[in-house]
């Protein structure tokens, strides 16, 4: 009984240790963004206990960006000091945020940088910041859509982009750094871009001086739903735009950041988390302090639950113990960003750098919008690049390439150097009459197609669930060879095509004329363009579409499904080879893939491996050398 009580009392003493401390996490920090409004209300001393309780125990907050004007709010500065002094005594990291928004309810109006008051009070909104921050972020909206009078009679002829890019790169020199810095010469200015890259430039968004003059870049990461949300961005820019921005900006690109907005089930919530994680991003932002304490409803319980997703919606809702003992029911989405975080931080320090096919996009360029972000949903693992790759097997290039006026001689130089090239059927278009010719003679012509059967290599015929309009391309017989045909009725085009030169291949991939009718096309085809391009990638993907393949320089992979519904697909690697989930800890041996004898002498042996996900779930796996 004795030996009982004293338990007890060593039990009582262990759980009365006060609640555990930042950083909560090995492989990244966790941030939330508190709007203007919601510090301003941070006045008040009791409701703010109250909130920061019920978020903080659901999610472990490593940092806070505290936001000093939005909307011409501008937080007074008592508000704004008491409330640095109780983050920093919960042992957070305290930082500060600024929106540039006249009215964000008005269609996000942003200030005008050619009236003179505007520019006045973004001046002194910086420097406030700044004395009472070592530290602060921009919100997305360090931009101008402004066509008044004034910016009209400024622009003069220029253009609306060039224009709004040197007003814009100025602006941030002379109203926001230089001032921020005279007050506080210790303070890190960092710029949040946001989802949007490829129409940055058309609003004054420079990708090309901008991270040069900022002390660091930031990605906004939210992808929504792809349907039902106006702006159709694809789930995989959730972790392209991270590489993008890493490429752009080496080690000074700080992190992503993810709403809660027009998410309908709450997997895509935490589906946004984990795929900016999976670019290995140093630090993850929550937006915002308001939205962390919206209450989970179970409409945002998908149909697939219950069978053991990545996201458990049941698992999360469960009630659990807190250091100190207190029994906590999970009521906001707070819970889960939390679980999500807690999930991936298990295996994310195991994996090495992102690798994917570098593809080539120009500051400031556009044309196939975010197409990309399409390749990556069809089991492509992908990077974007400002600068044109000359190392690899493999590049991809888009449209947007057409904005480098070298890069005829940039794809013959790769080619005579014995690497090949991808350009898309978009670039084609846009080169024609401007040298590609000297490679290859190819024409995009104006007619189209509308496609339901495909052909690749000796396979036979594959069929599409719907019709695909595509551009019919033409060529010129035994100059260059289709490797994959659409087909229809008694009538083909090539939907990927190649042509040698030098001693290297032009490879043109067609894109449909609806970029995500490329989620139609049958495996069979979609292997075979993976085949093509995965050159220098360690794994490929076989399968169906909307299944992502991201690699990492260290024999690590992540195999997600998008798809509503279980689905299995092929990883195909080097033979000799075996896979371990590093999850489960369980290994997996292959299969050799069958070689047709007269091909043995031109395809190395390889090993595949059969592997089934649950719908909108990943796995992680490492490459095992087997010999
Ligand atoms: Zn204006």
């Amino acid at each position: 009984m004795k030996k009982a009580i004293g338990t007890l009392i060593l039990a009582f003493i262990f759980l009365s240790v006060p609640a555990q401390q930042p950083p909560f996490y090995k492989n990244f920090t966790v941030s939330v963004y508190a709007r203007a409004y919601e510090v301003r209300d941070m006045a008040d001393q009791k409701k703010l206990e109250e909130t920061w309780s019920l978020i903080s125990q659901q999610v472990k907050i490593d940092k806070i960006y505290l936001e000093t004007h939005r909307d011409k709010l501008i937080v007074d500065e008592k508000t704004l000091e008491s409330a640095i002094r109780f983050f920093k005594s919960k042992g957070l990291k305290v930082a500060g945020g600024i929106t540039y928004t006249i009215d964000e309810s008005n269609n996000f109006e942003t200030f005008c940088y050619t009236n003179p008051e505007h520019r006045k009070l973004a001046r002194e909104i910086a420097e406030l910041t700044a004395k009472h921050f070592d530290e602060f972020i921009l919100d997305d909206f360090f931009f101008t859509s402004c066509k008044c009078d004034l910016c009209i009679k400024a622009k003069g002829e220029k253009s609306w982009t060039d224009f709004r890019m040197k007003l814009m790169t100025d602006a941030a020199r002379d109203l926001i750094i230089g001032p921020a810095k005279a007050v506080n010469p210790k303070v890190k200015v960092v710029i949040k871009y946001p989802n949007w890259y490829e129409h940055f430039q058309g609003l004054g968004f420079n990708l090309d001086a901008g991270p040069g003059i900022f002390d660091g870049i930031y990605a906004g990461t939210e992808t929504r739903d792809a349907v039902f949300s106006d702006q159709h961005l694809q789930p995989y820019e959730s972790y392209l735009i991270c590489r993008y921005f890493e490429n752009i900006a080496p080690g000074r690109s700080g992190g992503g950041w993810v709403d809660s907005g027009g998410a309908f089930f709450l997997d895509r919530y935490a589906e946004q988390f984990w795929l900016t994680l999976f670019a290995k991003v140093p630090e993850i932002t929550m937006f915002d302090y308001r939205q962390l304490q919206s209450q989970i409803r179970f409409g945002q319980r998908a149909p697939w639950q219950g069978t053991q997703t990545s996201f458990d919606f049941d698992a999360m809702m469960k009630p659990y113990q807190l250091a100190d003992g207190r029994t906590v029911y999970p009521t906001t989405i707070a819970r889960a960003a939390g679980v999500t975080f807690d999930k991936v931080d298990k295996f994310l320090g195991l994996l090495g750098n992102p690798v994917g096919i570098r593809s080539y996009r120009p500051y400031n360029a556009t044309g196939e919008d975010f197409l990309q972000n399409y390749l990556g949903m069809i089991g492509i693992p992908m990077d974007i690049s400002p600068v044109f790759p000359t190392e690899g097997k493999m590049v991809l290039l888009t449209e947007s390439a057409k904005f480098d006026p070298q890069i005829v001689q940039k794809i013959k130089d790769r080619l005579q150097s014995g690497k090949n090239v991808m350009i898309t059927s978009g670039l084609l278009r846009a080169l024609q009459g401007k040298g590609i010719e000297d490679i290859a003679e190819l024409t995009y012509t104006d007619r189209k197609a509308a496609v339901t059967d495909f052909k690749a290599g000796w396979g036979g015929v594959s069929k599409s669930s719907q019709e695909i309009i595509i551009p019919q391309i033409t060529y010129l017989t035994n100059d260059s060879w289709e490797e994959v045909s659409a087909i229809k009725g008694a009538s083909g085009w090539p939907l990927l095509h190649r042509a040698q030169y030098s001693k290297a291949n032009l490879y043109v991939l067609t894109i449909p004329d609806n970029f995500s009718d490329l989620y139609q096309y049958p495996a069979a085809a979609l292997n075979r363009i993976r085949a093509v391009i995965s050159a220098d990638m360690p794994v490929r993907l076989e399968g169906p579409s909307q299944v992502s393949l991201f690699c990492y320089d260290n024999g690590t992979f992540i195999v997600e499904s998008f798809l509503a519904e279980p689905v299995t697909v092929k990883i195909t690697g080097q033979a000799e080879t075996a896979i371990e989930d590093l999850v489960s800890g369980e290994s997996q041996q292959g299969t050799a893939v069958p070689v047709p004898p007269f091909m043995r002498s031109r395809i190395e042996p390889a090993q595949s491996f059969e592997i089934t996900l649950k719908p909108h779930s990943y796995r992680v796996f490492r490459i095992q050398q087997l010999k």
